[in-house]
């Protein structure tokens, strides 16, 4: 049986291809590219011919099927997408999930990706790191999101584009803080390359004075969450158990229930409850 192979390609600079892709991109029958005109670009400067057709995530539900009868009737299929690895928030999960059904083989054949590029370069100590990818474009539904994100202790890796990136940096700002500390890498590999790193706040800034320009392709590394933001959700949390209670327990009581449901410390919590308790 034929072998799909998952070819990452460069994420700017032409030259970071590796000898295995350009290998692979020569031999196979078929590449499924998200954008025929941006693989033609890429194919031609390394002189590759091989036929080409359009995958991408509006026609993968058509074009699913004519890549498994190719493969099944034994062609070797190479996946690319326009930049860096597929199926990093790009197309090419349906397919494989088919292919697996199918038992078709798939090989990958690594190379680069934004999110590995930017990671190499953090002087921020992000070892461990959950990747995000876009967070959702409406704004709602963003701040939900990095709401549930906001005490997450290792590092967190987002994309995004030139048209959202300062709306996606305000509401960080808004739900982490102003101090949180963020790596920006813009335009990674390519001639307008930028790598910068500061609070939210700072980075704000350089935004509205054009010391980073609105422009190109961005990676966003978070510093995780130090313990202050899990720290705040749960005095928040105990404001509100006092703000319940108050009418009907003491302050001591008040307090010792508390304790049996939290894990903030005796003295915290009795002074957090005076709030509700003025007489004391
Ligand atoms: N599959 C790709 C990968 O492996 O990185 C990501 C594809 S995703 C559709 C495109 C996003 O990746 C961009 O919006 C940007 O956030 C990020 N990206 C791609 N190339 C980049 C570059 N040269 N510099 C910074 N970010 C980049």
């Amino acid at each position: 049986m034929a072998i799909l192979y998952i070819v990452a390609t460069p994420i700017g600079n032409l030259k970071d291809i590796t000898l295995r892709a350009l290998d692979t991109l020569n031999s196979v029958q078929l590449i499924a590219a998200e954008d025929t005109r941006v693989a033609k670009k890429l194919l031609t400067a390394h002189g590759i011919s091989t036929p080409l057709i359009a995958y991408h995530q509006h026609n993968a539900t058509k074009q699913d099927p004519v890549l498994l009868a190719g493969l099944e009737q034994g062609q070797d299929i190479a996946l690319i997408t326009d930049a860096g690895t597929p199926l990093i928030s790009d197309p090419g999960h349906s397919l494989l999930e088919q292919c697996r059904i199918r038992e078709i083989s798939v090989i990958p054949v690594p190379g680069p990706s934004a999110i590995i590029a930017a990671l190499s370069v953090n002087s921020i100590n992000v070892n461990r790191f959950c990747f995000e990818g876009f967070l959702p474009p409406k704004h709602a539904a963003r701040i939900q999101r990095l709401q549930q994100l906001r005490s997450e202790s290792r590092g967190l890796v987002l994309y995004e584009a030139k048209h959202r990136i300062r709306e996606v940096l305000q509401d960080i700002q808004s739900v982490f803080g102003p101090d949180r500390t963020l790596m920006i890498a813009r335009e990674l590999t390519k001639i307008h390359e930028q790598i910068v790193t500061d609070s939210v706040s700072n980075l704000l800034q350089s935004f509205d004075n054009g010391t980073i320009p609105c422009k190109g392709e961005f990676v966003i590394i978070c510093q995780g969450d130090d313990g202050s933001a899990l720290h705040q959700i749960e005095m928040q949390r105990m404001r509100k158990l006092f703000e319940k209670v108050s009418a009907v327990l003491s302050h001591k009581d008040a307090v010792s229930l508390a304790q049996s449901l939290s894990t903030l410390p005796k003295n915290a919590l009795y002074k957090l409850a005076t709030e509700f308790y003025p007489d004391g």
